[in-house]
């Protein structure tokens, strides 16, 4: 029932142009991963991979993503569903304006609805940003828990900031054990992972 749900959301969301990215996209990118997940992962927006494939974070840092996730003991089949604050991509990479994630942000709204994950992870500072307000900052907040719909949600640092500066990965893997934890907590006691 609620897969069909999901299934006729991205029927709607594929054809959608409610905002000036539609004029440039490929694909619209809905975001991909496990009905009922426990954890969504938000990112800012589908790169130049992503708009060619109709799939989120599958370039560098969807690479990275995966990397950190299997450290973690998490798949995109199993425990994670993965989308991003608009779904289709600026031109040149640039980051979505108010006005797009705006359009954008209800179809993220009924994901999160459908998807009910009792954790949430915020890539970035454009997600923190949208999710939160522009008053957050993703240095100063990363790895703190804060709310989101009721949802337990973690800023990290977005993959693609750990590509430009690696020294940023030792928090970040910090970050991540919080959430494997807050896992282990809330959704699955015997959650395996052989680094955490
Ligand atoms: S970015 Fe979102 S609101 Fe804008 S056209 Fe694409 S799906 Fe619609």
């Amino acid at each position: 029932m609620m897969a069909d749900t999901l299934t006729y959301l991205k029927e709607t969301v594929i054809h959608c142009k409610k905002c000036g990215l539609a004029q440039n996209r490929t694909q619209v990118v809905f975001g991909e991963g496990m009905l009922n997940a426990g954890i969504m992962i938000i990112g800012e927006a589908p790169g130049r991979d992503e708009d060619i494939q109709g799939r989120p974070f599958v370039g560098k840092s969807g690479q990275l993503l995966d990397k950190i996730l299997a450290a973690c003991g998490f798949t995109r089949e199993k425990h994670i569903f993965i989308s991003n604050i608009v779904k289709c991509r600026p031109p040149d990479n640039r980051v979505p304006t108010p006005q797009e994630a705006e359009a954008c942000m209800p179809w993220l709204l009924r994901q999160a609805e459908l998807i009910d994950p009792k954790i949430v992870v915020l890539l970035g500072a454009t997600a923190l940003r949208y999710i939160a307000g522009a008053d957050h900052r993703i240095t100063r907040e990363r790895g703190q828990w804060i709310h989101w719909q009721n949802r337990l949600t973690m800023p990290v640092y977005h993959p693609a900031a750990l590509l430009r500066d690696p020294t940023l990965k030792r928090e970040t893997w910090e970050d991540f054990k919080k959430i494997v934890f807050a896992y282990r907590e809330l959704i699955d006691p015997n959650h395996y992972s052989a680094h955490v």
